[in-house]
């Protein structure tokens, strides 16, 4: 029986944004999810008074406007700016690559000494059309921080070379000629005071959920339930494959409670050197000042991803994207299946660019 307007496979942003605004415009929503909590990755769970990020950091960032509003309707958030450490062979760099960064590397003190070096190793490299993220980095900031900071991180990260990897994942750190550890260029930043959850509980307010439910083990029995499926899982799974696997990588987090006030004194700090085999640390506590007596850290190891693992980041390389199109193209003739996410759009993004897409899809469906 037909008990719901949208059935919405997967409790993360997506789903739960679009739940919210289908919910607003008077419509019936039933949100399941396979794990035992909504909220999908920016989930959080309370460890003694620390929010602990449970799959990965997350810092939301934003230049725009509206969505800042819209997440502000739930929580306030704090003004934590994420200014990351990287440390490469026994040495502390902080990131993004900056003035301090520069000055870390080569002594250099003023912008025209950092700019001569950089454009210099550009020159040499002289590359005009960079087609993978070696070769993007190499033209983008030149060698000396591409195998300090970026080689040995990356190729840990994806568990490919970096030659092999697209150029794009790399643009999204920012290079600044300024002494600026700003992770992020965007007009708005912050952690949710009171942590995701706060949010995810006001999207979902008053909308039925279920958790624990697998949408594969009981697909005919679910999607008899409602009028419409909102799809957020991955969308290979969601064909069965039939054009073969789409690959993603992985991660494994090692939480430690310590009894230590300060563990490391910034929330992120990254590992680059190939032989320490997870990328950070996080201390979840300095997202948000946490004032504690203890402290819980995270250790982020990549892997391989398998079926029975979770599936972070989409490894957008040609013949996964080429395999993704004809996915997509599948999608585009569904009438009664809406597709949206990380996982069902098999694409990179972060939280503020999910949520405008939810709220787009959702209105041109709900108009
Ligand atoms: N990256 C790097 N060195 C670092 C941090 C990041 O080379 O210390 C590269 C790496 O390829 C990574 C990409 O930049 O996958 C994007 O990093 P970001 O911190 O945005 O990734 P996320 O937090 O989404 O994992």
């Amino acid at each position: 029986m037909q008990m719901y307007d949208y059935l919405i496979v997967g409790a993360g942003l997506f789903g739960c944004v679009f739940a919210h605004e289908a919910t607003k415009a008077g419509k019936k929503c039933l949100v399941i999810d396979k794990r035992a909590h909504v909220g999908g990755n920016v989930y959080c769970e309370n460890v003694d008074g620390i929010h602990v990020h449970k799959y990965g950091a997350h810092i939301f960032h934003t230049n725009d406007k509206d969505i800042w509003d819209y997440v502000n309707q739930f929580t306030e958030f704090n003004n934590y700016v994420n200014s990351p450490i990287s440390i490469s062979k026994g040495k502390l760099y902080n990131l993004p690559f900056n003035m301090n960064t520069f000055y870390q590397l080569w002594g250099t003190k003023t912008p025209e000494e950092a700019k001569t070096i950089i454009e210099n190793q550009i020159k040499e490299f002289g590359c005009k059309n960079p087609e993978n993220l070696e070769e993007q980095a190499l033209s983008l900031i030149g060698k000396d921080v591409y195998e300090a900071l970026i080689k040995e991180y990356t190729e840990k990260q994806w568990g490919k070379k970096a030659t092999e990897l697209p150029a794009f994942i790399i643009k999204r750190l920012p290079v600044r000629y300024t002494f600026n550890n700003n992770y992020f260029n965007d007009k708005y930043q912050g952690i949710p005071i009171g942590g995701y959850n706060k949010i995810i509980d006001g999207l979902l307010k008053g909308i039925d959920i279920k958790t624990n439910v697998d949408f594969f083990k009981d697909k005919d029995a679910l999607s008899g339930l409602a009028k419409k499926i909102v799809f957020t899982g991955k969308i290979d799974e969601f064909y069965n494959y039939k054009y073969g696997n789409l690959e993603y990588r992985s991660l494994r987090f090692e939480n430690t409670k310590l009894n230590t006030e300060n563990f490391q004194g910034n929330a992120v700090v990254n590992y680059n050197d190939s032989n320490v085999p997870y990328t950070r640390i996080i201390e979840h506590k300095h997202f948000e000042f946490g004032k504690q007596k203890h402290t819980v850290i995270t250790k982020e190891f990549p892997e391989q991803w398998t079926s029975e693992k979770e599936a972070y980041y989409p490894i957008n390389n040609d013949e996964n994207q080429k395999k993704y199109q004809a996915y997509k193209a599948l999608s585009l003739q569904e009438v009664h299946v809406i597709f949206g996410g990380r996982l069902a759009e098999y694409k990179y993004y972060d939280m503020h660019q999910i949520i405008a897409s939810a709220l787009q899809k959702a209105k041109k469906e709900l108009n």
